[in-house]
C-alpha cells in the first residue's frame, strides 16, 4: 500500500509517501522567525503558501503519481488549531479528489511508532518525547499509551525557544543553543524541579530572564546554554529511568525535535547503559515534526481496520496520548 502523509501541527508543513514500510520521501517547510515565535494564524498562512508545493515535491521525490496513493493520512491532533486545520484540508481534498480513504492520527504516538518502524530492535519502549510543545513519558500498557509523567507548564522545546529569544538567538533556538553550549565553561546552579514523574520550566525561565536583564556576553551566554542542558536533560533523564524501573521496559526511545540534540541522546545512552537497557535515537528526521511517520501510523490502523468518515476527520488540537484506543498493538 503506498500512503500519503501530512504534518500540521505547528511550524512544520510536511508531506511524506511510504511504500509498505519503506519511506520514499520525507519532505517539509518550516516557519521561522529571526526574532520572535509563532503566531498562529502567520504559521497557518506559511502552510497555505507552500501546501501544494510540497506534497508536489513529496510525489516527486518518491517517484509517485498522486492516482497511486491508496490512502491519506493527516495528524488531526494535538497542535495549534488554525495549522491542524490547514493539514486536514489538504488531506480531506486529496482524499476526495482521488476517491481514497483518510485517516487521522495522533502526532505524539506517532513519533513513537516511527521509532518501531526505523530503529532495528525497538519493539515497546518507553518514549521520552521532547518537542515545542509536548514533554511526555509514554509507554504501552492494556490496550493505550499511557503518559508516566510530563510537563507541569510548558514543553521542553518551547522552553528553551523562549531562553533563546532572551538571548537573542531567533526561532527555533534549540539547535543554537546546543552549539553555545558546547563552550560552556562554568555550571550555573538553576533550578531543578521534578515533581514525581513531572516535570517544570518555568522557575528555570524566571531565574535565567532575571540573569539576563541587563544584558549578557558571549560566554555567558554560553555558559547558561550549558548549564541550561545539564539540568533540563538530567531531569529528563531521571524520569525517563523512572519510568523504565517502573513498567520494567528495556528500551527508552527518544523522540521529538528536542531529541536531536546530541547531549540528550549521550545522557540517555549513559543512563540506559548502567541500567542494562537499550537507548534508541532516531535520524533527525524522524525526530523532528515529520510527516513520515504520520504516513506510517496511518498505515498501521488503516491495516489494523480504523476507518474514517470525513465528519470524523475533524481536527482534535487538544487530544491526548491516552484518549486513543491503541487497537493495532492488542
Ligand atoms: P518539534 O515540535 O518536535 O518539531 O520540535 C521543535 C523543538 O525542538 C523546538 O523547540 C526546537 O528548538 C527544538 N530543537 C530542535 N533541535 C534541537 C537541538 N539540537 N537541541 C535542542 N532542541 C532542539
Ligand atoms: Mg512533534
Amino acid at each position: 500500500m503506498i500512503v500519503l502523509g501530512i504534518e500540521t501541527t505547528a511550524h512544520t508543513f510536511g508531506a511524506s509517501v511510504l511504500r509498505d514500510r519503506d519511506v520514499l520521501s520525507n519532505v517539509w517547510d518550516s516557519y521561522s522567525h529571526p526574532e520572535r515565535g509563532m503566531i498562529p494564524a502567520e504559521v497557518a498562512q506559511h502552510h497555505i503558501d507552500v501546501c501544494d508545493v510540497v506534497i508536489k515535491n513529496s510525489l516527486e521525490k518518491a517517484g509517485i503519481s498522486a492516482k497511486n496513493i491508496g490512502l491519506v493520512s493527516f495528524s488531526q491532533g494535538p497542535g495549534i488549531g488554525n495549522c491542524l486545520r490547514v493539514g486536514a484540508t489538504a488531506a480531506r481534498a486529496f482524499a476526495l479528489h482521488h476517491k481514497i480513504p483518510i485517516i487521522g492520527v495522533n502526532h505524539c504516538i506517532a513519533h513513537l511508532e516511527i521509532g518501531r518502524l526505523v530503529a532495528p530492535g525497538c519493539i515497546d519502549p518507553v518514549l521520552l518525547y521532547a518537542s515545542g510543545a509536548n514533554t511526555q513519558v509514554i509507554a504501552y500498557d492494556s490496550g493505550k499509551y499511557r503518559v508516566f509523567g510530563e510537563t507541569l507548564d510548558m514543553g521542553v522545546g518551547n522552553f528553551l525557544d523562549q531562553v533563546g529569544r532572551l538571548l537573542g538567538l531567533g526561532f527555533p533556538a534549540g539547535p543554537k543553543i546546543e552549539e553555545y553550549a558546547r563552550l560552556g565553561k562554568r555550571y550555573i546552579q538553576l533550578p531543578y524541579v521534578v515533581k514525581g514523574m513531572d516535570t517544570s520550566y518555568g522557575g528555570m525561565y524566571t531565574k535565567i530572564r532575571n540573569m539576563v536583564a541587563d544584558g549578557v556576553s558571549e560566554e555567558e551566554k554560553a555558559d547558561i546554554c550549558y548549564s541550561m542542558q545539564e539540568t533540563v536533560f538530567a531531569m529528563l533523564v531521571e524520569v525517563s529511568e523512572r519510568a523504565l524501573a517502573h513498567v520494567g521496559k528495556k528500551e527508552l526511545l527518544l523522540g521529538g525535535g528536542v531529541a536531536c540534540n546530541k547531549r540528550l541522546q549521550e545522557m540517555c545512552t549513559i543512563m540506559c547503559k548502567e541500567r542494562g537497557a537499550a537507548s534508541f535515537a532516531l535520524p533527525n528526521q524522524f525526530n523532528v515534526d515529520n510527516a513520515a511517520m504520520i504516513a506510517w501510523l496511518g498505515k498501521v490502523m488503516y491495516e489494523s481496520g480504523v476507518r474514517m468518515t470525513i465528519p470524523e476527520t475533524a481536527i482534535r488540537p487538544y487530544e491526548r496520548t491516552d484518549d486513543v484506543e491503541v487497537v493495532w498493538r492488542s
